[in-house]
């Protein structure tokens, strides 16, 4: 099988993940496609093909040379988005793009067109692999899936290549936050890994958000609005007070890049008590750690101004910047970074304004940037992906195995 061949065949299962469940993997559907992969790599006669309860799984190509090389971990996620449907997925291969528009679906006029979406024009004299309209594509993550199993297939036919042992892991539910949750990453017993699971070709992730969650409960006092003087306290003004002192233009929809933000998520009260919830998002931990001591603050004032507790603070952290477990291990980065210069892909370092897997597997021990698997527009009907983005990202794959090897 090609790669090309292997992606359609894995687009054709419906691996849909639910936030509606509380089961691992959330769906069946990523039990079925976890099993046939497990046969595909039996097949093709890796070692060490583990499936577990909870539809991680894992497999082992040994090295093939003496020499002590670190072992290098590929995982990308089974599962596609909750936000649309991946359900008799009907992908089209258009053959060298022209730069004009894509028609998907004649009869309901579904368009893919480069008016709102420039980057297809990145793409002109490349064969893209699109959908019929109706459905997402699913190159996040499968696009991924057929990369890793493509380089290992090519890395047995190419024993002149030499590497160390590679495992990979292929993962449920990530679209739902949980695909590091139940990850074994010491059954996993990797150095490092990489999760081919970015978007354009050439990016190279692995740094992130840090994170927390702020609630605040302002309470009020209630009176009759005609004796209130000098009596109520309407906790719907003091919320709306306290949130006027947080700075503007540090919100999500003013930041970029690397500023951080305060984000008003909810708030709903009355006059006898109010809720009001943030999300505080920042690159640099010092940084983020002034954004939740400032709001400390802003509380701390309030109360002292009326002599009692009438707001109280609720903080949670989230999750960190990934960075911080990757900067002692930066032989990771260079790594990945030399093998796209080798596959003729300029490496295009981004930093990510979430979270990733890969950022929770790297506090867990396992050091995990992202790397691009090549597709675009995730999520919805006007997902592709150029064959060729997926070519340079399977080089990228079977180049970082060979890097490692040659660097000892
Ligand atoms: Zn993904």
């Amino acid at each position: 099988m090609t790669l090309v061949e292997r992606f359609l065949k894995y687009v054709s299962f419906d691996t849909q993940s639910s936030e509606e469940t509380d089961v691992t993997p959330s769906t069946p559907g990523q039990m079925v496609f976890a099993q046939y992969l497990k046969e595909e790599l039996e097949t093709l006669g890796l070692q060490e093909v583990s499936l577990d309860d909870n539809g991680y799984l894992f497999a082992t190509l040994p090295a093939n040379t003496d020499a002590e090389v670190p072992v290098v971990g590929f995982i990308a996620h089974m599962d596609t988005s909750p936000d649309m449907s991946g359900k008799h997925v009907a992908p089209r291969i258009v053959n060298n793009y022209d730069g004009t528009d894509i028609v998907l679906c004649e009869k309901d006029n579904i368009i893919l067109s480069p008016v709102q979406f420039p980057e297809l024009l990145e793409h002109k004299g490349e064969d893209l692999i699109v959908t019929d309209g109706h459905t997402l594509l699913g190159a996040d993550d499968k696009a991924g899936i057929a990369e890793i199993v493509s380089a290992i297939v090519y890395l047995q036919e190419h024993p002149e290549i030499k590497h160390g042992k590679i495992r990979i892991g292929f993962n449920p539910d990530e679209e739902i936050g949980l695909g590091a949750h139940k990850f074994d990453v010491e059954k996993f017993a990797c150095d490092w890994a990489y999760t081919m699971d970015g978007g354009e070709v050439g990016e190279l992730e692995f740094e992130n958000f840090n994170a927390a969650s702020a609630k605040l409960t302002f309470k009020g006092r209630n009176v009759h609005p005609g004796y209130a003087k000098n009596k109520m306290i309407n906790s719907l003004r003091l919320a709306n007070r306290f949130i006027s002192f947080l700075p503007g233009h540090e919100a999500p929809e003013h930041t970029e890049g690397y500023e951080g933000f305060y984000h008003l998520i909810g708030m709903s009260g009355d006059v006898e008590q109010t809720t009001v919830s943030y999300i505080i998002r920042d690159h640099d931990r010092a940084r983020f750690e002034s954004r939740k001591a400032e709001m400390q603050r802003l509380t701390d004032l309030v109360n002292a101004e009326y002599g009692e507790t009438v707001v109280t603070l609720e903080l949670k952290d989230q999750y960190y910047n990934m960075r911080q477990q990757i900067e002692p291990v930066m032989h990771v980065i260079d790594i990945a970074f030399k093998a796209m210069e080798e596959a003729g892909v300029t490496p295009h370092v981004k930093a990510i304004r979430g979270g990733t897997d890969g950022a929770q597997l790297s506090f867990k021990g396992l050091p995990c940037p992202n790397i691009f698997a090549g597709g675009l527009n995730f999520h919805g009907r006007y997902e592709f992906v150029p064959v060729q983005s997926m070519e340079k990202a399977m080089n990228v794959i079977v180049k970082i195995a060979e890097l490692t090897a040659a660097r000892q």
